[in-house]
């Protein structure tokens, strides 16, 4: 599949990982809009929050468990968790995405 995340779990191109496991990558995003800026991927891939089902939803309670101790290793009191979901919402890369944003006080604009 011609995914660039799926490529970044299978190590065919480069990341700076910050927290792996068998379920889910964390890793900094190349151009980052705050001094934290952290995209966290399930390694299975789904297209988008919209793919989100009872069948998979363990893998994304999963990545909600393991944020809270990525953003204390960064050590993040604020943050916020973004997911772009379609391409008007600003969704450029199309493998569900977790955004950790933080390190600094955030723009309250949401939309
Ligand atoms: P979104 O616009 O919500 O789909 O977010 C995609 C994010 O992926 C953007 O913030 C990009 O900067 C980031 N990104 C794109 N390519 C890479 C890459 N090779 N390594 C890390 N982050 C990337
Ligand atoms: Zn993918």
């Amino acid at each position: 599949m011609d995914c660039l995340f799926c490529k970044i779990i299978a190590g065919e191109i480069p990341s700076t990982k910050v927290y792996e496991d068998e379920l889910c990558l964390a890793f900094r995003d190349i151009a980052p809009q705050a001094p934290v800026h952290i995209l966290v991927i399930p390694k299975q891939h789904l297209a988008s929050a919209n793919e989100i089902n009872a069948q998979n939803s363990t893998v994304i309670a999963h990545i909600f468990a393991c944020i809270p101790q990525i953003a204390e290793k960064e050590g993040l009191s604020s943050y916020r968790i973004v997911s772009n979901c379609g391409t008007d919402a600003g969704q450029t890369v199309h493998h569900l995405h977790f955004h950790i944003l933080g390190g600094k006080v955030l723009n309250t604009e949401m939309a």
